[in-house]
């Protein structure tokens, strides 16, 4: 499969190039040139299949000739060893749990998906390649964890010193190896930064290949579509229309459900949940992109001002706002709103939220209003725990911590403070 810049200034490229350079040389995102819909058959049979061979079939155009079929197979089996479970709690609401992975967040699957693919395309290639990443949270550690031991790949993470829970930061900080933490002096928005001035930095570029890990790398985006199969699974005999509400950040999940939707999965509708980071929630309404800084909620993950992946979506729908709308509802929610879900969901149905999770249950409870006789499923994007204050004061109720973050938490720290641009550049460079 050959991608094209959405930026239509750079050449297209191969999936593997697309892969080691994240962004295109314009800055572009990169987009596949064209998503051909699976057949009827494997809908009707998808009870038959196996997760890995769902994924296999769904990622396969993509990523061809580039990786050939009995390396993809390896990837998709190594990448999906943990369940994907569908939570009933009503008849017309489940949640579709995206945290058994190792880092209890759902991007480990596009994290370990694409430092596979990272790892093949690079083991017989001297020059090494740098993924370079900058983390509110969950990213760092989804990232670090997914590339730990890869041949050849070296993982940079810059996360906000004082900003990230205890538990994150033990994800992002304690494997070693190929994966260096640097703690920054600063905010999310500095890490951000410094990572862009890196990618703009032809002194740096010209002496190592860097790459990001972010949902711009198709790597990581695609293999999400993965997801909304899954469920469909777990759910179609219930003959009801199926929704799904996904709490959103940078919006890489909800346009990989579209993508799942592009290739004939029966998807009826999709809600973009949202916390007060609403751009799309107010485009929506108003026809007006009006991207704002972001402002800090309990869903933090969702806290993006200018979500990335946004014109990926456009793209799908050829910048036709009516049939966006069609596909598309998204609705906004405040902290004391998420707050209330979470004991609401905890009350009446005994499941434990987080507040991202939470955001998505606000969504379904909203759309199936008007339209009570669908099947909403809000996707759970992290374990409760990785939320440990806000759930615990919440719900109040102690929450046991699994085997997944114990692991982490009697290890020690390992990072290296940085405050500036010419530090991240000598710690590079070195
Ligand atoms: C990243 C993240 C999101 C947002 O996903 P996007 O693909 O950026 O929209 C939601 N919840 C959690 C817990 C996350 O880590």
């Amino acid at each position: 499969m050959n991608y094209y810049s959405l930026n239509k200034k750079a050449p297209n490229t191969s999936f593997k190039d697309a892969v080691i350079k994240g962004l295109a040389p314009d800055k572009g995102l990169y987009f596949p040139e064209s998503i051909t819909p699976l057949p009827q058959s494997f809908f009707e049979n998808i009870d038959d299949l196996s997760h890995s061979e769902i994924a296999f079939e769904a990622i396969k155009q993509f990523v061809s000739p580039e990786i050939p079929e009995d390396i993809l197979k390896t990837i998709v089996e190594e990448t999906l060893s943990f369940e994907f479970p569908v939570v009933k709690l009503s008849e017309s609401i489940s949640t579709l749990e995206l945290f058994h992975g190792p880092t209890m967040a759902f991007k480990d699957v596009g994290a370990r998906f694409m430092a596979r693919c990272l790892g093949y395309f690079n083991k017989n290639n001297d020059r090494e390649v740098t993924v370079l990443v900058a983390t509110s949270g969950d990213t760092g550690g989804a990232v670090a964890n997914g590339f730990l031991g890869v041949k050849g790949v070296n993982v940079v993470i810059l996360y906000p010193s004082g900003k990230v829970s205890d538990i994150q930061e033990k994800q992002l900080t304690t494997l070693g190896h190929n994966i260096k933490a640097l703690e920054v002096n600063g905010t999310f928005d500095d890490c951000q930064a410094m990572v862009k001035t890196a990618f703009l930095d032809d002194k740096l570029t010209s002496k190592m290949q860097l790459t990001s890990a972010n949902s711009i790398n198709v790597a990581r985006w695609l293999p999400q579509l993965f997801y909304f199969m899954f469920a469909y699974k777990q759910l179609h005999n219930q003959h009801k229309n199926i929704v799904f509400s996904v709490p959103s950040g940078n919006f890489g999940n909800i346009c990989a459900g579209m993508m799942a939707q592009q290739l004939g999965l029966p998807i009826h509708h999709f809600i973009a949940s949202n916390n007060a980071n609403n751009v799309v929630t107010r485009y929506l309404i108003s026809r007006l992109y009006e991207p704002k800084p972001s402002v800090q909620t309990i869903s933090n993950a969702m806290d993006v001002g200018a979500p990335s992946n946004f014109i990926r979506i456009q793209e799908i729908y050829e910048n036709n706002y009516e049939e966006l709308r069609e596909n598309l509802s998204s609705y906004s929610y405040s902290d004391d709103e998420t707050r209330e879900a979470m004991l609401e969901i905890f009350n009446n149905f005994k499941y434990v939220a987080d507040p991202h999770g939470a955001v998505g249950y606000l969504g379904c409870k909203e759309y199936l209003e008007e339209n009570p006789d669908s099947h909403c499923v809000f996707l759970e994007t992290a374990h409760p725990t990785k939320f440990l204050d806000v759930v615990e004061d919440v719900i109040k109720e102690k929450q046991p911590l699994p085997e997944q973050i114990q692991s982490v938490m009697g290890k020690d720290k390992k990072s290296f403070k940085i405050s500036t641009y010419d530090e991240l550049k000598s710690f590079l460079l070195a």
